[in-house]
C-alpha cells in the first residue's frame, strides 16, 4: 500500500503465473510449455534479422506487424485484415477485455477456467459471472443460453478449457454464437492444435458465418515460442477494429523485431509444426494411459497437458513429493479442482520419469 498508487491499483489482485525456477536437471511440467524447440527458421530469420552488427535494432519495428498479421493469414486462409497481432496471447486477451467485453450487462465464463480472467476484469473493472462446469468438467452451452441474449454482456472460455483439458465441439460454439447475436463470443485457443490429428477443431472455421466470433491463439505452446511473447486474434474486421483502436492508445510497437520475423517463420514451417503438435499428442495419449493405470482419474485431454487426480491421494501432497524428486506440476488450491494434478505432456523420456517417481510415491 502506499499512498502514491492510484485508486485502481488497490484493489488489484495480479496473476500468478506458474514458476520457472532457476533448477539443474527439473523435469518441468507445470506451465505447458512445448518440450521441443521451435523450428530451425525461426532460429535462420532472427539471425537474418540480426545481422552481423544487429544495425537494424536501431530502427522501430513495424507498427502494424503485417509481415506476421500476413502468416497468420496464410495459415489460416483469411484475409490480413481479419488478424490482429499482440505481444503474447495474454495481452491480446487484455486488449480484447477492454475493447470489447466491457459492457453492462456481466460477462460470463466457466467457473473453471484460465485464472488470468478475472484478473482482467479487475483490472479494467468488467462486472463478470462465473457460470458452472457440469459435473464432467464439461461447459453446457445451454447455461449461457438460458440467460437471455439481453443479459449477456459477452462470454469468454479456452477451447480447450484449462486446466481441464477438455474440448467443447464447434457445432455447440456455433449454437452459443447463434443464440447470444449480440455479445462477443471469444474463444481462447492457446491449445486448440493439439485438440485434433487430422483436423485442428478451431473456430478460426466459425468466424465467417458469425460476426460475433473471435478467436485468439499464441506461439507459446504448439510453437514452442513462450519465450518469444507472440499471439493473435482471428475475427470480422469490426473485431479486429476495436483491437487495434486499444492497442494504438496502448503501445504502438507492441512486437518488437526478432519477434515479428521469428513468429513469422514459425508459421510459415508446417512440417515441423506438424511433426511437434503430433508427437505431443501421442505422448499425451501415453501419458494418460499410464496414469490411469496407476489409479489417476484422468479428463479427456485435447491439450498438451492432463488434469488428474487420485482417489487416495492428496494433489497438494503429491505435488510436493514430486517436487523432492525435481519434478514440478502445477496445482491450484480452488474450489472443485484442489485435489487435480495439472501435468504438461514433456518429452517421453520426461513422461516416463514422472510416471516412475509416482510409482515410487505411490507405493
Ligand atoms: C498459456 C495460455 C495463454 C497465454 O499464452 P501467451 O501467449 O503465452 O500469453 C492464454 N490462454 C490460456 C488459456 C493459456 O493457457
Amino acid at each position: 500500500m502506499s499512498r502514491f498508487w492510484s485508486p485502481v491499483v488497490h484493489g488489484l489482485t495480479p496473476y500468478v503465473p506458474g514458476e520457472q525456477p532457476k533448477l539443474a536437471n527439473l523435469v518441468k511440467l507445470n506451465t505447458n510449455e512445448n518440450p521441443y524447440p521451435p523450428s530451425p527458421r525461426v532460429l535462420e530469420a532472427i539471425r537474418a534479422e540480426l545481422g552481423d552488427d544487429a544495425d537494424r535494432l536501431k530502427l522501430y519495428p513495424d507498427p502494424t506487424g503485417a509481415q506476421l498479421k500476413a502468416a497468420v493469414a496464410r495459415h489460416f486462409d483469411v484475409a490480413p485484415e481479419w488478424v490482429f497481432v499482440g505481444n503474447s496471447s495474454d495481452e491480446v486477451l487484455a486488449h480484447t477485455f477492454h475493447a470489447l467485453l466491457k459492457h453492462d450487462a456481466p460477462l460470463l465464463f466457466p467457473d473453471i477456467s484460465y485464472s488470468f480472467y478475472p484478473v482482467y476484469c479487475g483490472l479494467y473493472g468488467i462486472n463478470f459471472e462465473a457460470v458452472p462446469l457440469d459435473e464432467h468438467f464439461a461447459i453446457r452451452v445451454d447455461d449461457y443460453l438460458s440467460r437471455g441474449a439481453d443479459q449477456v454482456g459477452g462470454v469468454i472460455f479456452p477451447n480447450p478449457n484449462a486446466p481441464t483439458g477438455r474440448l467443447l465441439e464447434l457445432d455447440e460454439i456455433a449454437r452459443l454464437a447463434e443464440g447470444l447475436p449480440d455479445s462477443p463470443i471469444v474463444i481462447d485457443e492457446a491449445y486448440v492444435d493439439f485438440g485434433g490429428l487430422d483436423t485442428i477443431p478451431t473456430a478460426v472455421a466459425l468466424v465467417k458465418r458469425y460476426p460475433n466470433v473471435l478467436v485468439t491463439q499464441t506461439l507459446s505452446k504448439s510453437r514452442s515460442l513462450a519465450g518469444l511473447r507472440t499471439g493473435f486474434a482471428i475475427g470480422q474486421p469490426e473485431l479486429i477494429e476495436a483491437l487495434t483502436r486499444v492497442k494504438d492508445s496502448f503501445n504502438s510497437y507492441p512486437l518488437d523485431r526478432l519477434a515479428l520475423v521469428g513468429a513469422s517463420a514459425a508459421l510459415d514451417d508446417e512440417a515441423y509444426f506438424e511433426q511437434t503438435r503430433r508427437q505431443v499428442i501421442a505422448s499425451r495419449d501415453t501419458l494418460s494411459e499410464d496414469l490411469a493405470t496407476l489409479g489417476f482419474e484422468v479428463l479427456p485431454s485435447a491439450a498438451n497437458f492432463v488434469f488428474a487426480r487420485h482417489p487416495a491421494h492428496d494433489a497438494a501432497a503429491l505435488a510436493a513429493a514430486l517436487r523432492e524428486r525435481s519434478i514440478i506440476v502445477r496445482h491450484f488450491k480452488a474450489p472443485r479442482i484442489d485435489q487435480f494434478l495439472r501435468i504438461t505432456v514433456g518429452t517421453d523420456a520426461q513422461c516416463a520419469l514422472l510416471i516412475q517417481a509416482l510409482k515410487a510415491i505411490l507405493a
